[in-house]
């Protein structure tokens, strides 16, 4: 990516202010959120007092010829009394403290991927929770389970995944804790389907076109593995209970779930261990997620970035390397919207190289992990569920997306699965996380007791209901055991209230956007205002809605020296539960950038950029001076840009900054 110009529309500070387009959407946007200041507080509190009572209603209603089981003289009673009063006290001393928690509402908190929480899902997830719904089965969740299994087909429409359930290859995604273990579930059905077809040559099943060798069933691919494993069944459909028993037990026993690690790679003593190929800014629970497998984190390949996203070339030559020691790939995982800089990677050639690995013997599959990033892909998509073209997508902004940045987005249909996290740009109440594969066909490889048993007795000609009621099972399915059904109800809500389009939830994220090009443009009038005094720099342009400021003293040419000062600004600007939160003007995070992530060639020009010699860089140095410190800004929060009072919450960081900056370096002797 080149080093990004310098935007034309500069000049009063108004031409900063991100324009909302009508007055329909300020009415839109005004209704959203509790806000900052709870401005909507009786739209929350109208909803609350009416779906509590609600509920009351409904437990009367249950049985109202039941008496009262709690005497309605109880609350005179002593111990009655004393209770409620030591819960009192200690809900008070709970709220008291909770007002040093982090105020993610504050359009003065810009810090990390945190925001207000959307009012459909909030109230949602409050309405539900007197209900108390487990999502592990239909038993504990005759309604929210549905809810869940619908949230698995919106965000499948939003990727652009086949989501008809009518339609056998239709997609499958269910929510998990987070993006983190969403992630791990990905790690566990590639592993699965890689698998598979080893074990149905082990077991020697008759009459199915079974791959030659180890080799070759170990890098079958997902859609082959997929195709086999429903050639599989329905072949077992066709035998007698009694073979279909003895069958099911003889694959059942070969396969990497029953034998473990160390059993199949003994028994295949030709295969190796497969690899997962993720860029350098990967987020750290792919490294957790390998571990826990068994896998190893050995078995993690980091390759390097471009232009801060993945080098497809060094992809393809990793690629052609393991193909050359005959050392398989589990998966190759994009990363849509990056922990720390928000970029996002080529998805379009990781797919490309997918297909032609594939094409070479060499199968695996592609993961996007979106957990920050997936939202955004509402802004490509239009209503009726079509892809949005560049220019469409482009209207409005003043650099977003780069052509890049589109191509990825359009190829997400092409991925195998993805990880959202509504909890973060879904703007919903942790823990909502989710994972989505294309074809849901090969979540029966994951079914812990009875495999396979959709295909027979249960599933009729309906194949829509058939993959309701199967997945009316999810426990089978997920790494959770209990789960909320409140969460499920919170996103199902929201996205029924806000459908993942451009023209609904889309506007969303197109503030952020908006935000984030904002911030841009006024750090280049930053920049200018502290000629002489610092450099103020934007290290590389923003793909999406993380903005990140790299700052150096005037003169100053050593990398610690800079960074030292950058962590002393920083300092100001991170969450101190010591101190009165009202002390604190702004909230920011920090992150760093370091040659191995970043590459040398672009990290020289980062750090020519701010005048720093990239002589005093040692990678291999502790004081820190082996990477560049820079401030690092999430841009979530739809109220920013203060139309009403005429605010931009972005000026005034910026000004805030350059105060800072000059109060930090006046006091320096
Ligand atoms: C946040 C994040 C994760 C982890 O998600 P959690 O919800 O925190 O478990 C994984 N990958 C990326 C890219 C993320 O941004």
């Amino acid at each position: 990516m080149a080093f990004s110009a310098e935007p034309t529309a500069a000049g009063t500070p108004s031409a900063a202010l991100p324009h909302v387009a009508t007055d329909a959407d300020r009415g839109f946007l005004d209704a959203l959120f509790l806000g900052p200041y709870g401005e909507n507080d009786t739209l929350l509190e109208k909803l609350v007092v009416e779906f509590l009572r609600d509920h009351v209603y409904w437990r009367r209603n249950f049985h109202p010829e039941d008496p009262p089981a709690i005497p309605t003289n109880a609350a005179q009673q002593p111990g009655y009394q004393a209770f409620e009063a030591r819960l009192r006290r200690e809900l008070h001393q709970l709220s008291a403290s909770l007002k040093r928690s982090v105020p993610f509402h504050s359009p003065r908190y810009i810090g990390h991927m945190a925001s207000d929480l959307l009012l459909p899902g909030l109230a949602a997830q409050m309405l539900t929770l007197p209900y108390n719904p487990n999502n592990v089965s239909e038993d504990a969740a005759p309604v929210t389970i549905d809810l869940e299994v619908k949230v698995g087909l919106q965000l499948a429409r939003m990727l652009g995944y086949p989501s008809d359930p009518a339609q056998p290859h239709c997609a499958f995604g269910h929510l998990t804790s987070g993006g983190t273990v969403a992630n791990y579930q990905a790690l566990r059905l590639a592993l699965a389907l890689k698998a598979f077809p080893v074990a149905l040559r082990s077991a020697a099943v008759p009459d199915l076109e079974l791959p030659a060798d180890d080799w070759a069933a170990f890098n079958t691919g997902p859609d082959a593995a997929t195709a086999l494993l429903v050639q599989w069944q329905d072949w077992l459909a066709q035998q007698s209970p009694r073979e279909r028993r003895r069958w099911r037990e003889a694959v059942q026993v070969q396969r990497i779930e029953h034998l473990g690690m160390a059993g199949f790679f003994a028994r295949h003593a030709d295969l190796k261990v497969p690899k997962v190929l993720a860029p350098i800014t990967a987020h750290y629970s792919w490294s957790k997620g390998l571990k826990l497998m068994g896998l190893g984190r050995a078995q993690l390949e980091l390759l390097p970035e471009r232009g801060m996203r993945l080098d497809a070339d060094a992809l393809e030559a990793t690629l052609q390397c393991c193909e050359r020691e005959r050392q398989p790939v589990l998966m190759a995982v994009a990363v849509l919207g990056t922990t720390e800089y928000g970029t996002i990677d080529p998805v379009d050639a990781v797919v490309d190289a997918r297909d032609r690995a594939q094409q070479r013997g060499l199968g695996f599959s592609v993961h996007v992990d979106g957990a920050w990033g997936g939202y955004l892909a509402t802004l490509f998509r239009n209503p009726d569920g079509s892809l949005r073209a560049l220019d469409e997508v482009r209207g409005g902004f003043a650099r977003f997306p780069l052509p890049e940045v589109h191509a990825a987005f359009a190829a997400l249909g092409r991925t195998d699965s993805v990880t959202v996290d509504p909890h973060k740009l879904g703007y919903l109440p942790y823990g909502a996380g989710a994972f989505i594969c294309r074809d849901h066909r090969a979540t029966a490889l994951l079914a812990e007791a009875a495999d396979y048993v959709f295909r027979e007795g249960a599933a009729g000609p309906d194949v829509a209901a058939n993959y309701l009621s199967r997945y009316r099972q999810l426990g089978q399915f997920v790494p959770e055991g209990s789960k909320s059904g409140a969460a499920a109800a919170a996103v199902y809500v929201t996205h029924q209230v806000l459908p993942l389009d451009h023209l609904n939830f889309g506007r969303l994220p197109a503030q952020t956007v908006l935000a984030a090009e904002a911030l841009h443009e006024a750090a280049w009038r930053l920049a200018r205002e502290l000629d002489g005094v610092a450099r103020v720099v934007v290290p590389f342009a923003p793909d999406s809605n993380l903005v990140c400021l790299a700052i150096n003293p005037c003169g100053n040419t050593d990398l610690a020296t800079a960074n030292a000062f950058v962590r002393r600004i920083h300092d100001d600007l991170r969450c101190d539960p010591g101190q009165p939160l009202q002390l604190k003007q702004f909230f920011g995070s920090m992150t760093t950038l370091r040659p191995d992530a970043v590459g040398d060639v672009e990290m020289r020009r980062i750090l020519g950029s701010i005048g720093i010699d990239p002589a005093t860089l040692d990678p291999d140095g502790a004081n820190d001076n082996d990477r560049l410190v820079i401030l690092r800004h999430t841009l979530m929060n739809p109220y920013l840009v203060d139309h009403a009072n005429g605010i931009s919450y972005i000026d005034r960081y910026l000004a805030y900054l350059g105060r800072r900056i000059r109060g930090l370096l006046a006091n320096r002797t």
